[in-house]
């Protein structure tokens, strides 16, 4: 078995670059949409094989036990390269959660069906009126027998639809007096009658999200992950490291370099107001960066990141959507067409950019919840 951590960072950086530079499908680089299963089922069999499935989970569980600094380091390779998320709702949410909480049962039966895609997750978090306010969730188990019986809806729930199970937060005490109070954490299996799945189809096309409605679904008591009405306190750990990753660079970097191409091949430079505008995101993207090196270094060091992470999601994700803006206009008439346009011999899809950068600002924590934080806990702003 591979000791990652015994690499120097260097030597780490170039074997996962080489490995995702020859054994990752060109075809699938930079996919525009979330991919199904069965597109990327051959990448996930070599990342298997490699034991790369994983990247943050301890190594007694099949993960590549990387400290920090290499975690850091496979997300800026994997996100530089293009190389897709896949299906990893399992790998990223709810097998460190199980690995926290879970029993020695819980653990031996889900994590290794989730290393292997056995299992294909979804999040069942948000619900009709209940997003940022996630905590005043309605959705109900209770319990009959061996088994939880849940009735409500989910929404927005990401490939709910090629997913074969949910792990979601559910009200298990309707008579707690805290909102937060009373919330458990629990897995179902989707294939049953009790639940129905609507896809809901995005602005680019795609069949992304589902709405997940439970009519007297099952899921046996035994899904329970940590405590009953203990779920809220579980799930908010998972934040820890995601607060970092949604504030990598590589999304605004990305689009810099599509948006200067259109530029240069659309004679855009010859225009000082669009040169201007150019410089402003071109010093964000730079300056963001810098930001990021410094959180980054933070974790490297083995501090934790305090509640100014936040200003990372906001800027990124805001100057993604400034640069996907400029594509559109550097791209003059063909702006709004949709598949790649030609540009010398490079094809760059701008709607497809386009599209990608608005929901950005609304994933993990709205941009405006991101700044009531750092009102609240950065600048003690009164409420
Ligand atoms: C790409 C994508 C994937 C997602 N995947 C999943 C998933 O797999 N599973 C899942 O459970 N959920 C998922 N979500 C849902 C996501 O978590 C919610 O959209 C998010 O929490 C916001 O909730 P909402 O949509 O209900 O908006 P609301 O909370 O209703 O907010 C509407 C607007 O009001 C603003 N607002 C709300 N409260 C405040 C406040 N206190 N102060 C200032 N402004 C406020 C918001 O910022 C926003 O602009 C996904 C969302 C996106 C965009």
């Amino acid at each position: 078995m591979t000791d990652w951590n015994a690499l120097s960072d260097e030597a780490f950086r170039r074997q996962v670059r080489t490995f995702f530079e020859t054994e990752y499908p060109e075809e699938l680089r930079h996919l525009p949409h979330r991919a199904k299963f069965a597109e990327i089922r051959q990448w996930h069999e070599k990342l298997y094989a490699k034991g790369m499935v994983a990247p943050a989970w301890p190594v007694e569980y099949g993960g590549m036990g990387l400290e920090a600094s290499k975690l850091l380091i496979f997300y800026e390779e994997q996100q530089r390269w293009g190389v897709t998320r896949g299906r990893d709702m399992g790998v990223q949410m709810v097998g460190p959660l199980i690995i926290k909480f879970g029993t020695q049962a819980q653990k031996h039966y889900w994590l290794p069906r989730i290393l292997s895609c056995e299992h294909i997750w979804c999040q069942g978090y948000s619900e009709p009126g209940s997003g940022s306010d996630l905590a005043s969730l309605r959705t109900s188990a209770v319990i009959d027998g061996d088994y939880f019986v849940i009735n409500g809806q989910k929404i927005w729930t990401t490939m709910a639809h090629d997913a074969t199970h949910i792990f979601m937060l559910v009200r298990t005490d309707p008579r707690a007096t805290k909102k937060q109070e009373g919330i458990s954490f629990v897995l179902a299996e989707m294939n049953q009658p009790g639940i129905a799945v609507r896809t809901i189809t995005t602005l680019a096309g795609e069949d992304e999200f589902c709405e997940v409605f439970f009519d007297n679904a099952r899921a046996p008591c035994e899904n329970l992950i940590g405590e009953l009405n203990k779920g809220w306190a579980m799930a908010k750990t998972l934040l820890g490291f995601e607060r970092i990753f949604i504030g990598a660079p590589n999304l605004a970097q990305n689009a810099l370099v599509q948006l200067r191409t259109i530029a240069q091949g659309r004679y855009m430079f010859n225009d000082p107001v669009f040169r201007d505008r150019f410089a402003k995101v071109a010093l964000d993207v730079e300056d963001h960066a810098a930001l990021y090196t410094r959180f980054a270094d933070q974790l490297k060091r083995g501090e934790t990141l305090g509640p100014d992470v936040s200003m990372l999601k906001i800027w990124v994700t805001e100057t993604f959507q400034e640069i996907t803006e400029l594509m559109i206009e550097a791209a003059g008439p063909d702006g709004g067409m949709i598949g790649p346009l030609q540009v010398g011999n490079v094809g760059i899809d701008v709607l497809a950019n386009f599209y990608k950068a608005r929901p950005t600002t609304i994933y993990g924590g709205t941009n405006e919840i991101q700044r009531n934080i750092l009102s609240k806990a950065v600048l003690g702003l009164p409420e």
